[in-house]
């Protein structure tokens, strides 16, 4: 039998670390088993989907590398894989369950609900559903009709026995009947199915064999296995992925807006999918070993759901920047250039090549965690004449360093060319002119030219600012 996954967002917002960690897992274990990932789109709470989310999601998943054998935009033969394309399968399964007298209209109130559940929390009880519309006679049915209420369709969850499912990552689960709220809804009053309904026909029409999803979802795991068991279907496994933790040891707060949390953020900020996917496969999952660098396929043969961890795991920001630091030394300098390119304004690129560029960033790519720093660490590249920060002005106002640039300024008028050959003599002339070698020769020059001690590799950056435009920086440092 294939293995089959899926990844079920709702588009109700941008794909978060956790969302996409989720669909990580899923793809890794379905393509680790040789089975089918799956991408469906559940968009049963009308008031909360956000337009376009779906394609966002969809376009985030795609840079982060994983792929989908199905799915709304790729089609397959289990679609449609949005819910609300899906309804009148719903539809017929309600009245499936309808006809096994499992199913039925409730018109109370919201209010009424609501009356409900305080009174049993006053009385320290686990609320629950009193099952007051479970029988309805045609006239009860004829004034709720008549006072314009709309029912919405419940689940008869008639069972007093405890649930139980072995869960793929936690083991073995137990949950008290009284805990289920009694006959939950499965269609609300506009006549859309609720999640836990959609999710278990979509599932099983879809021949899911594993649902890996969030810790959040435990609670309404017993509520589809109610289902599965009254429409007479095998459930699938079922596993949950502990929560992110953030910093302090919680929950990570989507609202907390002092950690970067969604992927396209980190898509912005120059940070490269590989390194993504990367980190948050070992975001709560460990292969054993110290090994910490794994391409896709590496993990793809090595995740297994027996080694995701039973604990909340720590988002931490640093490693992943760490990581993507690594990913951005190994890349080419050229496969760079087009992420870099946006991050660059119309003016700093005016009338530079690609090569030119290309050689900018490769001077600049070990030195950073990001793209988006890029910019502005290499900004003296992009002015006619950099202002010098305190350390290079201070140099420069010493004697020794201002014979220096002198005796530099002299060498770069007169070299006709201009290449790394013809750039190593003239230092060495300036060397024994000046007697300075090491720092003291290459500070002032630096501090002339890029107006900073601090930079990239010298010689390169000479070259690649070009002979005229060094010259013009150390006249305007000799006046
Ligand atoms: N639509 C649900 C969510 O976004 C998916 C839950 C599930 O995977 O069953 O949380």
């Amino acid at each position: 039998m294939t293995v089959r996954l899926r990844y079920a967002p709702s588009p109700t917002g941008h794909l978060h670390i956790g969302g996409a960690r989720t669909a990580l897992f899923n793809y890794l274990y379905a393509k680790h088993m040789g089975g089918d990932f799956i991408l469906r789109i559940e968009d049963t709470d009308l008031e909360r989907n956000i337009d376009r989310a779906a394609d966002e999601f969809a376009k985030n998943l795609g840079w982060l590398g994983i792929v989908w054998d199905e799915g709304p935009d790729v089609g397959g033969k289990f679609g449609p894989y949005i819910s609300t394309e899906r309804l009148s399968i719903y539809e017929h399964y309600v009245e499936v369950l309808k006809e096994k007298g499992l199913a039925y209209h409730c018109y109370c109130s919201e209010e009424e609900i609501a009356a409900e559940r305080d009174a049993a929390m006053a009385k320290g009880e686990v609320p629950r559903y009193s099952g007051h519309c479970r029988h309805l006679t045609a006239t009860q049915i004829s004034e709720y009709e008549a006072m314009g209420r709309k029912p919405v369709v419940r689940f008869l969850a008639a069972n007093d026995q405890e649930l139980r499912f072995h869960d793929l990552i936690r083991g073995e689960l137990v949950f008290e009947p009284s805990g289920l709220g009694g006959d939950f809804v499965i269609v609300k009053s506009n006549g859309i199915p609720t999640y836990n309904f959609a999710c278990t026909i979509d599932d099983h029409l879809m021949e899911i064999t594993h649902v890996v999803r969030g810790e959040e979802h435990i609670s309404n795991t017993p509520r589809q296995l109610l289902l599965y068991q009254a429409l007479g279907w095998e459930p699938p496994h079922f596993g949950h992925v502990s929560l992110i933790l953030g910093p302090n040891g919680k929950k990570l707060s989507k609202r907390d807006e002092s950690i970067v949390q969604f992927v396209e953020q980190y898509r912005d900020m120059g940070y490269l999918p590989e390194a993504l996917f990367n980190y948050l496969a070992l975001l709560g999952w460990s292969p054993g070993g110290e090994q910490e660098f794994f391409n896709k396929d590496e993990l793809i043969a090595a995740f297994t759901l027996d080694r995701v961890h039973k604990s909340g795991a720590f988002f931490d920001a640093a490693r992943l920047s760490w990581m993507n630091s690594h990913y951005l030394k190994q890349q080419d300098a050229a496969n760079l250039l087009p992420l870099v390119q946006p991050l660059l304004t119309d003016d700093q690129v005016q009338g530079l090549s690609n090569e030119w560029l290309t050689e900018w960033i490769s001077l600049y790519q070990e030195k950073i965690s990001q793209l988006d720093e890029l910019p502005q660490m290499g900004a003296s590249f992009f002015v006619e004449i950099p202002k010098l920060d305190e350390e290079a002005n201070s140099m420069l106002n010493q004697e020794t360093a201002q014979q220096v640039v002198k005796s530099f300024h002299e060498q770069v008028k007169n070299t006709a060319l201009w290449t790394e050959e013809h750039i190593k003599p003239i230092f060495k002339t300036v060397q024994s002119e000046t007697g300075k070698k090491g720092k003291d020769l290459f500070m002032p020059i630096r501090a002339a030219v890029m107006g900073s001690l601090h930079g990239p590799d010298l010689h390169r950056s000479l070259i690649l600012l070009g002979q005229a435009r060094v010259l013009t920086r150390l006249e305007s440092v000799i006046k």
